[in-house]
């Protein structure tokens, strides 16, 4: 039995069945950790004594015959941006640099609470900032497939992680694409609920009305098992929907023949890269021969969405940001001589580059004077992108779309161009903005060897079309 290779059900029959012990298998972790993470740099805090405390209640449970939790010894990782109790939460940023939270976000406690072991937290862009993960304030992350590229951000630390073995499974977040396109490009499975499907509750905020907690794993029925975890309503974050949650394992095998798929044009544009093209084609070739009818679709808007995302997301960043004073929980520059020289240098070494441009736009588009013309008009074509979805969703069951227009680039290829990163999050950031849930999962290589990514959006809150579509590909392929 390769530890580090398993399943979450083959990890957790395996502990309960005493084939292994869940502190083997945390041991199995640390070890590939300790092998691989100096070239990759996928974590930036290790929490091994809580990890083995951790195991070591499962492994007593275990030998007392208790039946197990569903993620019973389970190896996580967490994405640095969701509050840890007693471990250090960054954010990616030198302004948390740090900070060590007094609680756990409600999806890390669900997790534990299931049996997971938490070992330790990934490293992401600043503040969840970026598609690179090159706006870490600590190091990039190298994707494990080619170390000369990137792993995709901002969830770079969490994708890398489960794609090296380092992890099974590992939480992300998404406000634009952050746990889609870096799992396609490390080549797993990434899942974004449905805005309020899963509790925000202790997720350090980017742009609070786009920001999303999902997994990231090496199979479908993974992904699904961790989003039963962690999905459902949560008393401490009012947007947290009072929904059922279905069973998302349970309802994976049933047949996807006469589901209605959804092709748009406008995904399939220019700028899309002809190899990610022609796999994202014969995935969609391979769905119909599944018994799904394909539907062509319009999503009209879909032009203006980066534009939309971007100054709706960099106005909520910029509001959310302006809590990191120098005076709670954030750095604080030394030796200054007045309150407001504290704010100003204290912010001024604290963020990165890429967090001053975002505060810098956000301020500028919802300023008195801007702000009709640019915050207030990208929430009125923010509502047409979500029509656009209704309109199409009237037709089909689901859409499928390349998760970004290429593999994954070198690093260092887009870093010193903005626009040009912003530009590549086309085809994830319309999800985001219309609240609906999307999966990517591997659909090919380049012929570099590079993983290509397959975008499934689905209907609000029917993540379960959504998982049951993107297993049987996975299944079939
Ligand atoms: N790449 C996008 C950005 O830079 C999305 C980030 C995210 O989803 N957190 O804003």
């Amino acid at each position: 039995m390769q530890l580090t290779k398993l399943t979450i059900d083959a990890a957790r029959s395996a502990v309960q069945q005493r084939k292994t012990t869940a502190l083997a298998l945390t041991e199995a972790s640390y070890a590939r950790i300790q092998k691989e993470d100096e070239q990759i740099g996928a974590f930036l805090t290790l929490c091994k004594e809580r990890a083995m405390e951790q195991a070591d209640r499962i492994d007593r449970m275990a030998a007392e015959g208790k039946p197990l939790p569903p993620l019973a010894g389970v190896p996580v990782a967490i994405k640095d941006v969701m509050s840890t109790r007693g471990v250090r939460t960054t954010a990616g940023s030198k302004i948390l640099g740090n900070y060590i939270p007094p609680y756990d976000c409600t999806a890390v406690a669900r997790m534990q609470a299931a049996g997971a072991v938490v070992l330790g937290k990934t490293n992401c862009d600043e503040f969840a900032m970026g598609s690179s993960n090159e706006n870490s304030a600590f190091r990039p992350v190298h994707n494990p497939r080619d170390l000369s590229r990137v792993p995709g951000g901002s969830s770079g630390g969490s994708a890398a992680a489960v794609a090296a073995d380092m992890a099974v499974v590992a939480l992300g977040s998404d406000t634009g694409g952050s746990i889609r396109q870096p799992a396609s490009f490390c080549g797993v499975v990434g899942l974004m609920p449905t805005y309020g499907r899963v509790s925000r509750y202790g997720l350090i905020a980017f742009a609070s009305s786009l920001d999303h907690i999902g997994p990231l794993a090496r199979t479908v029925k993974d992904a699904a098992i961790v989003l039963r975890t962690i999905a459902g309503r949560d008393p401490m974050d009012s947007t947290s929907a009072d929904l059922p949650v279905p069973d998302y394992v349970a309802g994976l095998e049933r047949p996807v023949r006469g589901l209605k798929l959804g092709v748009a044009k406008e995904y399939f544009g220019e700028g899309l890269d002809d190899e990610v093209r022609h796999a994202v084609e014969s995935a969609i070739d391979k769905l119909k021969g599944l018994g799904c009818e394909i539907v062509p679709v319009s999503l009209p808007h879909t032009p203006y969405a980066i534009p939309t995302y971007y100054l709706i997301a960099t106005a909520e960043a910029s509001s959310n940001l302006a809590r990191y004073d120098g005076v709670r929980y954030s750095y604080r520059a030394p030796g200054v001589k007045s309150l407001s020289e504290m704010y100003r240098r204290s912010r001024d070494e604290g963020f990165g580059a890429e967090a001053k441009r975002r505060i810098m736009l956000g301020t500028y588009a919802l300023s008195a004077g801007y702000y009709d013309a640019y915050y207030l008009k990208a929430q009125k074509v923010r509502t047409l992108l979500t029509r656009d979805f209704e309109e199409a969703f009237r037709k089909v069951d689901a859409i499928v779309t390349p998760t970004s227009p290429t593999a994954a680039f070198r690093l260092g290829e887009k870093s010193n161009d903005p626009l040009a990163m912003y530009l590549a999050d086309i085809y994830t950031v319309t999800a985001d903005l219309a609240g609906i849930p999307g999966i990517s999962i591997p659909c090919g290589e380049t012929r570099q060897g590079l993983p290509i990514g397959l975008q499934i959006l689905g209907k609000h809150f029917d993540e379960a079309t959504v998982l049951r579509l993107a297993h049987a590909y996975e299944q079939a392929a």
